[in-house]
């Protein structure tokens, strides 16, 4: 399913049974940003098939969240296309792509942002700021370690000085409808988790 969040972006959403990520889709007059690809053969189609539909542009660029094979599986089936990720993404794609901590992307009449962001889910995660509109993929879950939940204060304190400094009014996650956030409530929920909440 096609959701819209402003005129110029929209996401696949995502699918919990499989596990699928949302596909971010971000349009500019000469090139469509996509963030992250997912896995599921037909939530990429569904992407591709809409901007076919309304004639947005089919030049792409791809922006990896992070390596997990949810978020990028998909970029097998796109030949042509230009990739930005983290050094550590780049190393689970076997081809061109440029390697990027921050970067802006002219997409033709709109700017994006990629933004570097420090996590306890993955090493080298990137969000894609646009309008507003922060995609941070998984960056803010957790991840599991040895039956534990990983929990390093520094990357907390990291994580809450660079949500602060993001000027975004919502941020959209990889894989929950409930968990779109504003800043306030993610750099609370941080706080929180700081003191081991
Ligand atoms: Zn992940």
């Amino acid at each position: 399913m096609i959701i819209k969040v402003t005129d110029r972006i929209y996401y696949v959403d995502h699918e919990r049974e499989r596990i699928c990520p949302k596909i971010g889709i971000i349009v500019g007059d000469t090139h469509t940003l996509l963030v992250d690809v997912a896995n599921e053969e037909e939530h990429l189609k569904e992407a591709l098939d809409f901007l076919r539909e309304h004639h947005y542009p089919l030049n792409l660029i791809v922006v990896p969240t992070h390596f997990h094979p949810d978020h990028i599986a998909n970029l097998t089936l796109i030949d042509d296309c230009e990739i930005y990720c983290s050094k550590n993404t780049s190393r689970y794609i076997n081809r061109e792509c440029h390697v990027v901590d921050n970067a802006e992307i002219d997409l033709g009449g709109l700017s994006v942002s990629v933004i570097s962001l420090p996590s306890l889910h993955a090493k080298g995660c990137l969000g894609v700021l646009c309008e507003g509109v922060l995609f941070v993929g998984d960056a803010l879950y957790s991840r599991m370690k040895n039956g534990v939940e990983y929990y390093e204060k520094s990357i907390i304190g990291a994580e809450i000085k660079s949500y602060s400094n993001i000027e975004f009014d919502v941020a959209i996650f990889g894989h929950d409808v409930n968990m779109l956030g504003n800043k306030r409530e993610i750099v609370t929920f941080l706080k929180e988790k700081m003191k081991g909440n």
